[in-house]
Parts: C-alpha cells; structure tokens; sequence
C-alpha cells in the first residue's frame, strides 16, 4: 500500500485492500535496528516469526487477514501506521501491481 508519498487523491488512501488480503513477509533485517531497516523499521512486536529469515507482519495470516498496522475502514479511509518503516513487500506494492485490483474486487472494491 502507497500511501503519504502518492498524491493525495491516491485511492490508497480510500482503500486498503491489499492490507486485508496478502500475507507480508520480509527478512528479518528489515526490523527496527536492523541492517536493512527503512527508517525506523518495523517494531518485532508486529511480527511473526516463520522461519530464521523470515518475518511476517502480524495478522496477514488470519483468517480473514488484517495488518496489524492497518487503521482505517476498508474502502473508506484507511493509513498504514508505519509507513514510514514499512518493509519492502509494501514499498513494492502499488496501483500498478497486477495483484491491486485482485485485492479490490476481493474487497467488494471495483478496479481502478
Ligand atoms: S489494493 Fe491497490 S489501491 Fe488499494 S491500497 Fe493497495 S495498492 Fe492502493
Ligand atoms: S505494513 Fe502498512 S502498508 Fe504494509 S500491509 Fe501493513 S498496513 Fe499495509
């Protein structure tokens, strides 16, 4: 999810969706002090351990899945609370990938 840095008529923001559908999982470096942390990384306290190089953030496995990080209603107005710390699979993550309007229509969302 794109959220601060996209222009504010992202549809991000009024969105959500893919914090509700996919699992996220990153190397453990990118936690917070880590080597590969995006400013201050991701607090360990919103993960869970999977395997010794891999994190996953907390609530992307459940049943139905919600990032832990994730404030807001879906298809209204949602904000990653660590944004600026997210890992990479959301910094990879935007409009353009093909699994965004996959993770809208999942969400009742229509695509974009
Ligand atoms: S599913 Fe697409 S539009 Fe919705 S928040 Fe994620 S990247 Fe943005
Ligand atoms: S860390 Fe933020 S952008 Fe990534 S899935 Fe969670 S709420 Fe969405």
């Amino acid at each position: 999810m794109a959220l601060p840095g996209q222009p504010a008529v992202s549809p991000c923001q009024s969105c959500g969706a893919c914090c509700v559908s996919f699992r996220v999982d990153f190397h453990p470096a990118e936690l917070a002090g880590g080597a590969f942390a995006w400013g201050p990384g991701v607090l360990p306290a919103m993960t869970v351990p999977v395997t010794a190089n891999i994190v996953r953030m907390a609530g992307t496995d459940a049943s139905p899945p919600r990032c832990v990080a994730l404030a807001g209603e879906i298809g209204s107005a949602v904000k990653c609370t660590i944004y600026d710390g997210r890992p990479s699979p959301c910094r990879e993550f935007d409009t353009e990938h093909a699994a965004c309007n996959r993770a809208r229509q999942r969400c009742g969302l229509p695509p974009l």
